[in-house]
């Protein structure tokens, strides 16, 4: 028999799962859907992300609800958009094959009138973020006087978001006698003070140990000084050059920093928020998600919620305030029993950090070696021979052209042959980490070779040290023609074709833009842009040294170029990747939070 049908799940319902590939219940759900499905306790149940917790609490919804009522029945609250559209799609999926489920997703940042449309025709099941919710309850819209059961999905990221008092309000609106199912990753003392106010003798569940991490996460972490930790974090991706991953940071403006340094040495990479539009978040998610980002730059509450599978690494570029952080941050990869790395970077004075960390997780750190530069080298070289023995051939369009390629390597050997193809790549690398120091700190001398070695290296460190070599120059886009940073940064290093390297500080304004540029390389973008032209408007690139102020105007400066062909690809290019398009000015805050 199939084991949902065993644990009390109709035909109807199993069906719909076994079709989403559910074959087994996940440990939560074997343990908790016999509970829940009796309606009659309250519930506790510590579980991380992705252990299957929305079918653990969504199935026995779905058998306990009436559905030939058209009144609110359940509330489902957590913490982000993004989950509350999650978990509403998966009970919809759920309940694919019963009539008259109606579900709906209430959450910031979307139109408010479509939400109270589907209200007001009629639902069970409410999903919602706290904010819009206690809005939708404040215009008197909704009535919860027939609920029977209250979901917390992610309490403690709800508590970390500040939403205690709005989660009391919306509770008020509820009757006493409901049920009350909470889930939480981490049981820190105010989730503890929740359960214990709102519940009466709860049923308590742990999946996993206490607090700990997912037993596929590996824990790594590097000791390096502060000042090497982007060389360093930029060693380790390069020497994973599959990698698909989350780096996290604890501001919003190093979350900001870091994209752009990784965007500018030529990264695939953004950042993700909480001053971004929800559009904003949302076009950085969907590139995420399909792959066409590599690296997602955020803040912990931006990537709450984030249900993306294949995680391969979660970075720590600093490492969380909060120790429970640590877990919700390393929750990102291993989901759906895949494995994944979840590595920090940290000093010295930071150890005792990790220490700390590993109690709490109940597992230990592995300490790793930053790569040296021949083995990034290596590494990427043999992926490039991977991609090479993966690479599918189109032999209908590729062939018209092999008489001639062929020709061109008549007096080459298949060694030569290979030997070139392999240097394309492997030639930028191999410049790039020639003579790279190491970056390691020995935990014993707490100090490294790197002062030694580091007079004269050809590594980046940030563009603080190079800024006296650097011209200030002017250009009249900016973000009113949708350029993001990293966008322009694209669009003059493609029309120019110096490298991103080469400019340093980017100051985005409204209709124009000031940009530093190496001394070296000033004459190239004033020629790179001599003809330029966007969306028909000419291109004025100047020197903004001599007088030109942040304040528009003045006269024209000494050198300027402008009108002719358009040679603009970079930042369409992005576009059309669905590039996210940040809002410097502050874009609206979504629901109620702190970052
Ligand atoms: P959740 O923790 O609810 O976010 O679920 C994490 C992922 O596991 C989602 O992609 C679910 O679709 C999937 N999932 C949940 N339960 C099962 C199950 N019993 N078998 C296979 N996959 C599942």
């Amino acid at each position: 028999m199939n084991p949902f049908i065993e644990l009390g799940i109709r035909h109807d319902i199993v069906n719909a799962i076994t079709e989403l590939g559910f074959e087994k219940p996940t440990p939560i759900q074997e343990q908790a859907v016999p509970v829940l499905l009796t309606g009659s306790n309250d519930f506790v149940g510590l579980a991380q992300t992705g252990t299957g917790k929305t079918a653990a609490f969504g199935l026995p919804l779905l058998e306990l609800l009436d559905f030939s009522q058209r009144h609110p029945q359940a509330l489902v609250l957590c913490p982000t958009r993004e989950l509350c559209l999650q978990i509403s799609k998966d009970i919809e999926k759920f309940a694919k094959n019963i009539p008259n489920v109606h579900v709906v997703a209430v959450y910031g940042g979307a139109s408010i009138s479509d939400q109270l449309r589907q209200i007001r025709r009629g639902v069970q099941i409410v999903v919602a973020t706290p904010g819009r919710m206690l809005d939708i309850i404040g215009r008197n819209a909704i009535d919860f006087s027939n609920v029977r059961y209250v979901v917390l999905d992610e309490a403690d990221e709800m508590l970390n978001m500040g939403f205690q008092e709005d989660i009391n309000n919306i509770l008020s609106t509820t009757p006493d006698e409901k049920k009350t199912w909470l889930f939480s990753a981490t049981m820190p003392a105010e989730v503890r003070r929740i359960a214990k106010n709102y519940m009466t003798d709860p049923f308590e569940l742990t999946v996993g140990t206490k607090n700990s991490g997912n037993a596929n996460i590996e824990h790594h972490y590097y000791v390096i000084r502060a000042r090497d930790k982007y060389a360093a974090f930029k060693r380790i991706v390069d020497s994973n050059p599959e990698i698909f991953g989350i780096v996290f940071c604890r501001t919003k403006v190093e979350t900001q920093e870091i994209a752009e340094s990784l965007i500018k040495d030529g990264y695939n990479a953004d950042s993700l928020h909480g001053d971004l539009s929800q559009q904003q978040r949302d076009k950085v998610m969907k590139r995420y998600r399909e792959r066409s980002l590599q690296l997602l730059i955020a803040t912990d509450v931006a990537a709450r919620g984030i249900d993306v599978n294949d995680v391969t690494h979660v970075i720590n570029y600093s490492l969380p305030d909060e120790i429970e952080n640590y877990t919700h941050r390393s929750g990102r990869t291993a989901r759906a029993g895949k494995t994944g790395i979840s590595l920090s970077l940290v000093n010295l004075k930071e150890l005792g950090k990790i220490r700390q960390i590993e109690k709490v997780i109940g597992k230990s750190f592995v300490k790793m070696e930053v790569p040296r530069g021949e083995a990034v080298v290596e590494s990427q070289l043999f992926a490039m021979i991977h991609k090479v023995q993966q690479v599918s051939v189109n032999d209908d369009h590729i062939d018209p052209y092999l008489p001639k390629i062929l020709e061109s390597f008549a007096d080459l050997s298949k060694e030569e042959i290979i030997k070139r193809f392999a240097s394309l790549e492997f030639n930028r690398f191999l410049e790039y980490y020639q003579n790279a120091p190491d970056l390691n700190v020995d935990a014993n001398e707490g100090r490294n070779s790197f002062d030694r070695e580091r007079k004269g290296k050809g590594e980046r460190f940030g563009r603080d040290g190079y800024k006296s070599d650097y011209t200030r120059l002017f250009i009249n886009l900016g973000s009113v023609d949708e350029f993001t940073r990293g966008d322009i940064l694209g669009y003059i290093c493609n029309t120019t074709h110096i490298s991103g390297k080469s400019i340093g500080k980017i100051d985005l304004k409204g209709v124009y833009t000031f940009f530093e540029v190496e001394n070296a390389s000033v004459d190239k973008v004033f020629s790179g842009f001599q003809n330029a032209e966007f969306n028909g408007r000419s291109v004025r690139v100047e020197n903004a040294g001599e007088g030109r102020g942040d304040s528009r105007g003045g006269e024209k400066r000494n050198r300027s170029f402008r009108n002719g062909s358009s040679d603009y690809n970079g930042g369409r290019r992005k576009r059309e990747n669905g590039g996210g398009f940040r809002d410097f000015s502050g874009g609206k805050r979504r629901e109620k939070s702190r970052w």
